[in-house]
């Protein structure tokens, strides 16, 4: 047995911290880290059965072109080359990167380097793109820069804690317990989902709202605020723009009865709702996938954030507006700018930042706009217009909105890599390189978790077979394109370093992303780095990241929802299972994690399932616009009538059905680009 390594968790944007032994043979016994802030000592049944999946059945463990093992130069030399002529011949925008949350803050950071600055294009983006974007955006929108303005410590601050599409208990289940305890010390859970979850279950108070009604409901409760004289005028005045315009829009259908009636809940429980709020000025709103993965996900947002702007509830201990983030490192993806619509250290293409970060990085092709974001990306690669697609560790042919379409769209393009750990995937199938990547236990950098604490993953197990660290493949392929200078990285603490260096260069202050002390770090600290929060309690002094210093107040307008019509007279919504992680290619090892739920279900209300003369237990074929899959029936009254319910896990590799992918239309917010998984039309029927 060695001793413990602190590292992290693989799964979810709660980041706990995790004490792994090894004890050989790739056995290793798993602790939560009494230590690390986000969970002290506490782990939920993912992270407690992590040991069960770091075996090497099903790994990667060497390059292979087409169905032949390959050397790392052959496979190398080939992705450089095929990366080339293709930027030669088509332009530079012929290319594209498509990257993932479960990528270390090292590995984005030099796969962004690479397509941004030296490429000359942004065509990166990442399954965070179908998480988080949306927050981003609306932070943005607000506060002049993506900075999630709470940490886990507000939640012990407050009184009122209101989750908004959030089935916590189930997907963030550690700051769920740390909930729990505050409701134990007296604080109120209100929690918003057109699902009675397990979460919803043990609120104080839970509005069932009909999906898609978020916006009316959020600006319903700020027209109330104004009215009851909740608006915190001063601190608007202060710190905050108000459009002139901004309370024309608290109009007709803005009262009570009317919101009810747009959002399906009964009037006295809004009532309820609204007067909680009134009272406790601690109010922390945490929002996560129901709220994010919709066509108006960035108007939610702004609904959200223009309530605590206008109330004056943030940078308060106890008071924010609070995105959850789905994975382990989406926020280090978004302080390197890892996302197709944001350039690096939190900036965006302004002209000014395009010309900083292209100075720092010495860049011979600076990308000067946004690139494609990921449905568009994967929509282009199906009209041909991408040449060459890098994926890494992620599995779009599951993932993607519209699933069936990106599975066309791959096996037409001219040349994919996928870098993963796994080595039949539903993605790798149509990979003419697939490079073997690191894992974790193997994989050595930082992550960020919802809160903005930086952690360490540390290795804890050899790498396997050739498998090789993410920033280090990059780097390979960057060298062998002719950048060799300009990519000298030999360990991770290297990037670091350059990344922690970028954050603060030119940076007049205006920018709250900075990590200056860390810039310093040599290896050897970088290897003792112990958690830290950076950006302390955003907003505390009420000076914003905006030119004036001032928040923005965005007007955002409740959008008509379709009634479900005809053909397709129910509603999808999607979702996680508790013991479940994305595509089950790491979970999905577990038989301890398989027994919570063993198979697909579809979630169906009794009056629904009577009707449609579908049976507890007996299959049914949900029908989309997009496609089909089966699913077993699970009638429920905790769905609303009219409403469907299915989890996002299953694949191709796993099961002969529940491939909800191939259900949800590839639709996305205008703003954020995140793609509307949760309002489906859709039909189901028994076999
Ligand atoms: Fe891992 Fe999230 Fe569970 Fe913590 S809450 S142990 S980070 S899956």
């Amino acid at each position: 047995m060695t001793a413990a390594v602190r590292t992290t968790c693989a799964y979810c944007g709660v980041g706990c911290g995790i004490l792994a032994t090894s004890a050989g043979d790739r056995a290793v016994r798993i602790e939560g880290d009494p230590n690390h802030p986000a969970n002290a000592g506490r782990l939920c049944s993912k992270g407690t059965h992590l040991g069960e999946t770091v075996g090497l059945e099903g790994r990667l463990l060497h390059p292979m072109i087409g169905k032949r093992r390959a050397t790392w130069d052959k496979a190398l030399d080939l992705v450089a080359k095929r990366f080339r002529d293709a930027i030669a011949q088509y332009g530079p925008n012929s290319v594209a990167f498509y990257v993932s949350g479960q990528l270390l803050t090292e590995d984005y950071y030099v796969a962004n380097k690479l397509m941004k600055g030296f490429i000359g294009s942004a065509n990166i983006d990442t399954n965070s793109r179908l998480c988080m974007s949306s927050a981003v955006a609306g932070h943005t929108r607000a506060f002049g820069e993506d900075i999630v303005p709470a940490s886990y410590d507000d939640l012990d601050a407050a009184d009122l804690i209101v989750l908004v599409g959030s089935n916590t208990a189930w997907c963030h289940p550690i700051v769920y317990q740390r909930i729990r305890a505050r409701c134990d010390a007296g604080a109120k859970l209100v929690v918003i989902d057109p699902r009675r979850t397990e979460t919803a279950d043990q609120a104080d108070l839970h509005l069932a709202i009909r999906p898609g009604t978020d916006v009316a409901l959020m600006n319903g409760l700020l027209a109330w605020c104004r009215e009851a004289g909740v608006v915190d005028d001063a601190y608007l005045a202060a710190h905050a723009a108000v459009p002139d315009d901004f309370w024309n829009q608290f109009g007709e259908g803005s009262d009570l009865w009317s919101v009810a009636r747009i959002c399906d809940v009964p009037p006295q429980d809004l009532r309820r709702f609204f007067e909680l709020f009134a009272a406790h000025p601690r109010t922390v709103t945490m929002f996560s996938q129901g709220v994010n993965q919709s066509i108006a996900g960035t108007d939610q947002v702004n609904a959200i954030t223009n309530l605590h702007l206008a109330t004056g509830r943030i940078g308060k201990p106890g008071a924010a507006p609070f995105s959850i983030t789905g994975q382990p490192n989406a926020m280090g993806g978004r302080e390197v700018g890892g996302l197709a619509s944001t350039l690096a250290a939190h900036m965006d293409f302004a002209p000014d930042n395009v010309a900083r970060v292209g100075r720092f990085w010495a860049a011979p092709a600076m990308a000067t706009k946004p690139g494609l974001k990921a449905v568009d990306l994967f929509r282009s690669v199906g009209e041909g217009r991408i040449k060459a697609l890098w994926i890494m560790a992620t599995n779009p042919a599951v993932s993607m909105p519209d699933a069936g379409r990106v599975r066309e769209a791959l096996a037409a393009c001219p040349f994919v890599v996928v870098s993963d750990v796994i080595v039949d995937t539903d993605t790798s199938r149509f990979a003419h390189v697939r490079l073997p990547a690191a894992g974790w236990g193997e994989k050595d950098g930082t992550v960020t978790n919802s809160e903005r604490t930086i952690s360490r993953q540390r290795p804890f197990l050899p790498l396997p077979g050739e498998a090789k660290p993410d920033w280090w493949i990059v780097t390979q392929v960057a060298r062998r394109m002719g950048w060799k200078t300009a990519f000298p990285y030999d360990r991770p603490g290297d990037v670091w370093r350059e990344h922690c260096r970028l954050s603060t260069y030119e940076n007049d202050g205006s920018r709250l992303f900075a990590l200056p002390r860390q810039a310093g770090l040599g290896n050897a600290a970088y290897d003792a780095m112990t958690p830290f929060r950076w950006g302390g309690t955003p907003f505390a002094d009420g000076g914003y990241s905006t030119p004036d210093g001032r928040a923005r107040l965005v007007p955002v307008v409740q959008k008509p929802v379709a009634a479900p019509l005809g053909q397709w007279p129910m509603t999808l919504n999607t979702g996680r299972y508790r013991d479940q992680w994305h595509t089950m290619t790491r979970t999905g090892l577990s038989p301890k994690l398989a027994r919570h739920r063993e198979e697909p279900l579809v979630e169906i209300h009794p009056d629904d399932a009577a009707r449609l003369d579908i049976a507890d237990g007996t299959l049914a074929r949900v029908t989309t616009p997009q496609g089909d899959s089966l699913y077993r029936a699970s009638v429920v009254d905790s769905q609303r009538p009219g409403e469907l319910f299915v989890p996002i896990h299953w694949t191709d590799r796993t099961a002969t059905g529940g491939r909800t992918g191939l259900l949800s239309r590839p639709l996305a917010d205008p703003v954020s680009g995140q793609p509307g998984f949760k309002s489906t039309p859709a039909n189901v029927k028994p076999v």
